[in-house]
């Protein structure tokens, strides 16, 4: 019988009302108790290094999972992480990086509602992670939920209330579920017969700036104490606006003579960036000290930028890392 590890974080899925508003309290196998449907489907064992809402989980904690995942890799054929949605494309992402070409899957779910609602979404999406987790053709890191298996560097949060929290960002989702039934895409690549890479090393001095109409360019100044990498949200495929008296080229430029990363995003969920198209985005396009986020989510990008910082020595090696595809993170 397979063995499966479920790594219980908190998030609703785990929540109860006490009047304060709802906060994490029950634990992974209290949460396992709730579903008869998974009595059998394999072993079960639990870890619960913290139950907390997703607002409070921090880079720190992505490295402990993947510490988790690293210590028990040989013990269990998958994983399961229950967490909360509000910032579980970020640590699907995180995993991602810190866990590369892993052939057992690692997959991460929670729910909308607590597992105590009686509208709960809680109860199809553990059966269903399990059974994703349990089935040979699964690997790397994946959020299922709300019927999908989403890649890990491709998932984005959507929607508040719905079960259909999640949506694949400019990739397919790798498999539908209905029911116990998995229908997958075709054409995935398969399992590796090599070793996971292990990573645990982040850099978390990384910050998103989304560009809004009038914002002033010393915003990249006030960053620099505190700061390593700014992600970019510009405007459209590739828009930042240069006005007199207000130059966004000059406090860029200033940013990367500093040393600093700049990584360069849209703000517009789909289809990705192309510098080259407008000539308020042309003049970053061939700039060698400019990362381009290509088709990525800001959350794989921030999660890929404290990672490719943490490994870097040099700026061309934090460039190698950045710019080469992980877990379908971006299309090149
Ligand atoms: N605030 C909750 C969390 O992210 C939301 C959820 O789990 O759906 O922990």
């Amino acid at each position: 019988m397979k063995r499966i590890l479920i790594i219980a974080t908190g998030g609703t899925i785990a929540s109860t009302a006490d009047g304060r508003g709802l906060s994490p309290t029950l634990t992974g196998r209290e949460l396992a108790e709730q579903v008869p449907l998974i009595d059998g489907l394999c072993e079960l064992d639990f870890i619960q290094p913290m139950n907390i809402d997703s607002t409070n989980m921090r880079p720190d904690d992505w490295l402990g999972m993947a510490r988790i995942i690293r210590t028990g890799y040989d013990g269990y054929d998958g994983f399961v992480i229950l967490h909360g949605t509000d910032t579980m494309a970020y640590t699907a992402a995180a995993l991602s990086y810190l866990v590369q070409a892993s052939e057992k899957p690692i997959v991460l779910t929670g729910s909308q509602q607590p597992m105590a609602n009686p509208f709960t979404d809680a109860k199809l999406n553990l059966y269903q992670s399990l059974l994703y987790a349990l089935d040979d053709a699964s690997r790397d890191v994946a959020v299922v939920f709300g019927g999908q298996a989403i890649c890990g560097t491709r998932a984005h949060k959507q929607r508040t209330m719905s079960a259909n929290a999640f949506t694949s960002v400019n990739f397919p989702a790798l498999a539908v579920l209905r029911g116990e039934r998995i229908i997958r895409g075709v054409g995935l690549p398969g399992k590796n017969l090599s070793a996971p890479i292990f990573y645990d090393m982040l850099d978390e001095r990384v910050c998103v700036i989304k560009l809004t109409p009038g914002l002033a360019p010393t915003i990249f100044e006030t960053l620099k104490p505190a700061y390593r990498a700014i992600i970019l949200e510009t405007f459209g495929i590739g828009g930042i606006p240069e006005r007199e008296g207000a130059s966004f080229k000059r406090a860029i430029f200033d940013w990367i003579d500093a040393g600093r990363t700049l990584v360069i995003t849209t703000q517009v969920p789909e289809e990705g960036l192309d510098l080259g198209v407008y000539e308020v985005g042309r003049a970053y396009a061939d700039h060698p000290g400019i990362l381009r986020g290509g088709d990525m989510t800001t959350e794989a990008l921030v999660a890929k930028t404290m990672w490719a910082l943490g490994q870097a020595r040099d700026a061309d090696e934090l460039g190698r890392l950045f710019m080469a595809p992980v877990n379908h993170d971006r299309t090149s």
